[in-house]
């Protein structure tokens, strides 16, 4: 219903806003480097060759767009950047409330599913992943969080690099980012001696809801403290989301870091270009073999080769080109280059989705259900960039802990103003609001593993949710919090909540655990493929200085490294790590 709104808002006065939309997301100039009109199972003796480039990068999504900004810098640099899907000019990836029509859209998602997993009662999930320059961030949810300070921490024990820590992160975090607040000991913002960085402009939310508010106040009275900012180190309270938006338009990473480098002479962008494999002359990366519809082409990299292509894409290449499992690679007939645990170690949130009935309030289902509540947002968003139409999905978050034994919050909620079965379905007719809730540090552990030497086939993503006891009673933990939240408040009385997902039959921990499998869904933070650690971990792909381990010239810069997932949304986080990897590349050269 929502998406009804959506295009009932773009038929209704929203084409002087599309003007700006669009010039916003002008076309860019590919340097495409080569013609070729060999075919399909071109063999490597014929198959065309572009470069060499001092570095490819591979996958133009979060931290690759950030990479090619970078690492062009220099013009003495020459980059080339390859991108699976196409250009980001589509209208709805720019619009916020655009992630409807963009999840689950072949056009900008891969449009992947796990395998069935037993601690979803048996449920195989959509599992989204962007597939178009600005890769997830031109389809997330914007929701700009850095985690915990204690997470970095923990990444700098277990890699054994302070830089890692949060003093050490803090800087580069600051480095890219324009936060509305102007810059001051925690936030970046462009000084007037500064010339260069601070693209990632960070914004308040351009909408409030009564109900929204009301839940923050009934978590004040469960004792849990309204705070000002999640983005300390500290995270604990609620507080509304800050957004990567700029006057009411989504910014992703394309936007901030590539569309300003796209005309140095010194960067190649190529759209449709899926890489096959790394191509290796023993332990060294030679560099990359693409498809680009039927052409299969070589990149040479004169430097390095730097896989950026998220999660599930470099865990892939990395097995397509005989790094990884032995016995998997074995079994698929690749040779094995390098035995290491590539594609283990998948670790992600998964939320709980509750959603309680209310009455005496507004809420999206019922604004999104009715003609002039569309025309309403329609005009809103057309004339102010104000409104449902600017809406991240969730505006208001909580952090605390599922028990008081936990060193830090280990719980995030995500309140919406909405209601429905699940995401693609229609908003419900009758008002409602969700509070999904996750564990931040989840135990569970999954993989990532192809299930063909078939580059175009997609792996397995196994997720195991809810395999490790502990995530089970903290589900348990979790669901009984948001009731006492929801149901347990003078606050909310008001509204008279009804639990209407998972619902009241669920009490005991086992009911509630398999309640959890029924409403749990990912929240799309899936890292720790590649994960990096100490030379002496058994479990590590990559190094400290995301290298990865016992072949030269490849490293991995982008999610799948994280060695433990962070306390809160890991888009940023991503972004850190790809602003100190290119400093750790560019450091190298000395
Ligand atoms: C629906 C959704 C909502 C989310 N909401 C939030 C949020 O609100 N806040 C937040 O902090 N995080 C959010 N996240 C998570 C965040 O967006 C990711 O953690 C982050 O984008 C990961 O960045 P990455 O660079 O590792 O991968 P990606 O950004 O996914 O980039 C990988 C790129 O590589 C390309 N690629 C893959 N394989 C190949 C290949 N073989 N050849 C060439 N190119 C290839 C892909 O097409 C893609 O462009 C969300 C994610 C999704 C999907």
């Amino acid at each position: 219903m929502l998406r009804a709104a959506v295009s009932a808002a773009a038929m209704a006065g929203i084409d002087a806003a599309r003007d700006d939309l669009i010039a916003d997301s002008a076309p860019m100039q590919l340097n495409i480097c080569y013609k070729c009109g060999c075919g399909e199972g071109t063999s490597i003796m014929n198959m065309k060759t572009t470069g060499p480039f001092d570095y490819v990068i591979v996958g133009g999504g979060t931290a690759g767009c950030l990479l090619a900004n970078r690492l062009s810098a220099d013009r003495n640099n020459t980059v080339l950047l390859l991108e699976a899907g196409g250009k980001d000019d589509w209208i709805w990836i720019h619009i916020p409330v655009g992630y409807l029509y963009c999840i689950g859209n072949p056009r900008t998602d891969w449009c992947y599913k796990t395998e069935p997993d037993p601690g979803l009662n048996g449920r195989s999930i959509l599992y989204a992943r962007g597939r178009v320059l600005g890769g997830s961030s031109s389809i997330n949810a914007m929701l700009y969080l850095r985690g915990q300070q204690r997470d970095y921490d923990e990444w700098a024990r277990r890699t054994g690099d302070s830089g890692w820590s949060w003093q050490g992160v803090l800087p580069i975090f600051k480095k890219s980012e324009d936060h509305w607040r102007g810059a001051d000991e925690f936030h970046g913002g462009r000084t007037l001696d500064e010339t260069a960085g601070h693209e990632w402009r960070v914004e308040t939310q351009r909408l409030s809801w009564e109900i929204l508010d009301a839940f923050r106040d009934a978590a004040l009275e469960a004792g849990i403290a309204k705070v000002e900012d999640f983005n300390r180190g500290d995270n604990a309270g609620s507080s509304k989301f800050e957004v990567n938006q700029r006057r009411g338009v989504r910014v992703n990473s394309s936007k901030a870091f590539l569309r300003p480098a796209m005309q140095r002479p010194n960067l190649t962008v190529i759209t449709g270009a899926q890489v096959k494999r790394l191509r290796l002359d023993g332990r060294r990366v030679l560099g990359v073999e693409f498809l680009r519809g039927n052409e299969e082409v070589f990149a040479a990299a004169g430097r390095e080769t730097l896989l950026a292509s998220g999660s599930i894409g470099s865990p892939q290449i990395l097995q397509l080109s005989g790094i990884g499992p032995g016995a998997l690679l074995q079994r698929h007939g690749i040779a094995v280059a390098h035995d290491l645990p590539v594609g283990e170690n998948l670790q992600d949130h998964l939320q709980l989705r509750m959603a309680f009935r209310v009455q005496n309030v507004l809420t999206l289902n019922t604004m999104a259900n009715s003609w002039w509540g569309k025309a309403k947002m329609a005009l809103e968003y057309a004339l102010h960039r104000t409104g449902p139409l600017t809406m991240a999905p969730s505006q208001l978050g909580a952090f605390l802990k599922s028990d008081p034994a936990q060193p830090t919050p280990n719980l995030e909620f995500h309140v919406q103003p909405l209601s429905l079965d699940k995401f693609g379905d229609p908003l419900h007719a009758f008002p409602a609001f969700t509070a999904s809730v996750c564990n931040l540090r989840p135990a569970s552990r999954g993989y990532v593993r192809i299930k063909s030497p078939d580059p175009r086939a997609y792996p397995a993503i196994m997720l195991n949710y809810l395999s490790a006891p502990e995530d089970q009673a903290i589900a348990a933990q979790s669901l009984r919090l948001a009731r006492r939240i929801v149901l347990g408040t003078q606050t909310m009385q008001k509204y008279a909540p009804e639990e209407f997902l998972p619902g009241s039959a669920f009490q005991t921990d086992e009911e509630l655990v398999k309640a959890a499998g029924d409403v749990g869904t990912t929240i799309f933070h899936p890292v720790g493929t590649c994960k990096m650690g100490r030379a002496d971990d058994p479990s590590a792909v990559v190094d400290p200085q995301l290298r990865v381990r016992g072949i030269e010239g490849l490293r991995v810069i982008d999610a799948s490294v994280m060695p433990a997932i962070t306390s809160g949304n890991t888009n940023s986080p991503t972004l850190m790590i790809a602003e100190r990897g290119a400093m750790m590349v560019l450091g190298n050269r000395a």
